[in-house]
């Protein structure tokens, strides 16, 4: 008998409950035309809007239920207009990343031929390659603790070596499985500023250390300002890349740039026991309602959630889904015919999501 895997489900803010539902259906229609694995869903509450309504941005039944979850499907949370007392904003995104110790941001960086990039792209090459962004440490340790006086303010960055040498393991096995996939030749490069930091100069030997137990994988380093550069001037040349959390979270909104837009543009956050999948970008309520949101980004973290439980489950279907997902996505974007209008098009959300539903059931014909 197939094993059935809960989801938990937030859909959020904004756009938010726009591309969750045409995405959970496809992850309905995967699993009910599969004999190997189900998912079965449970809708989480949180977010701005909750709290406007409640007072509790991530109410405690929700942590529960993300944590009893084999896996967490979140859309995007947070409102300009909604504030805490303190004027920040309500961000149980982070605080889920926090309280579930989900250390490795991981976000891919996929440009296929025809796909739209800002880069002519040399004939024959492709972009491939995955950021990890740690996600729990890093300058965000410092969030909502920095001293502020008259005359100066204060950050603190915080490198540990327990998050680092989890964080550098995940990587490695990760370029292991693109290897083994594929995907990538299996180089791993630690991005840091370890000419000018002691910080980086400890994350860096770490790195150096959890190198060694891979001698079949190769390591490199480079500092955060060139790989910035690099980029853009020869990004199909990564495989994968692992950095702290700041210069993650500005070099992956540089990633998403490549790949055309925020909207295209999937992440996942993995701890050792749990793991939450969800877009790069926020609720996007500029254009909340007007049902031209892009989905392919959200439906792109579920399928890295597929491929995630497969991996972890030792489940092939789980895998085979997920990246027969991911390609009827790209195959959509290639295609053009129907996009979304931040992709340059006139499709409504469901449209392109349909789209890409049609592609998986062409492939299944
Ligand atoms: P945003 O990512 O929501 O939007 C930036 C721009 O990209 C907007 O013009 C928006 O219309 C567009 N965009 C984003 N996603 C799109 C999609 N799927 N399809 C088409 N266009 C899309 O960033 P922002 O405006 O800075 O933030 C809005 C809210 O989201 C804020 O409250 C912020 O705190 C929150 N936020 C949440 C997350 C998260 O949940 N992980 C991440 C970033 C921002």
């Amino acid at each position: 008998m197939s094993k059935t895997y809960e989801i938990a489900v937030f859909s959020g803010d904004g756009i938010g409950p726009e591309i969750t539902d045409p995405t959970v259906k496809i992850l309905k229609n995967l699993s009910e035309s599969s004999s190997e694995y189900a998912l079965n869903f449970n809708a989480v509450e949180a977010g701005a809007a909750h709290y406007a309504a409640t007072g509790e941005s991530l109410p405690a039944q929700s942590i529960k239920t993300a944590k009893k979850a084999d896996a967490i499907l979140l859309s995007a949370m947070g409102l300009p207009d909604v504030r805490y007392a303190d004027g920040t904003e309500i961000s149980p995104q982070i605080d889920l990343r926090k309280q579930l110790t989900l250390f490795a941001g991981v976000r891919p960086v996929t440009v296929r031929a025809g796909q739209n990039c800002p880069l002519i792209l040399p004939e024959g090459k492709e972009i491939d390659f995955v950021l990890i962004r740690e996600s729990t440490e890093g300058l965000f340790h410092s969030q909502g603790c920095g001293e502020v006086t008259k005359d100066e303010a204060r950050e603190t960055l915080l490198i540990t070596r327990d998050i680092s040498e989890k964080l550098f393991r995940f990587t490695f096995e990760l370029a292991a499985n693109r290897k083994k996939a594929g995907r990538g030749p299996g180089r791993v490069t630690c991005v840091d500023k370890a000419n000018v930091f002691r910080a980086f100069a400890f994350f860096r030997e770490l790195f150096d250390k959890e190198a060694e137990q891979h001698p079949d994988l190769n390591a490199d380093h480079a500092y955060v300002d060139a790989t910035a550069l690099w980029m853009v001037q020869k990004p199909w040349d990564f495989d994968v890349l692992v950095t702290e959390n700041m210069f993650g979270d500005i070099l992956s909104d540089l990633g998403a740039g490549l790949m055309g837009g925020l909207g295209v543009a999937p992440s996942a956050d993995i701890g050792l026991e749990h793991a939450m999948f969800q877009p790069c970008h926020g609720s996007a309520p500029d254009i909340a309602g007007l049902g031209y949101a892009n989905p392919f980004a959200m439906i792109l973290s579920a399928a890295m959630m597929l491929e995630w439980l497969g991996i972890k489950h030792d489940n092939d279907a789980l895998i085979a889904d997920g990246n027969r997902l991911r390609s009827a996505v790209e195959a959509t974007i290639s295609k053009g015919d129907v996009l979304t209008r931040d992709l340059g098009g006139s499709a409504t959300t469901n449209e392109a999501a349909t789209a890409v539903q049609s592609l998986l059931e062409l492939e299944i014909a």
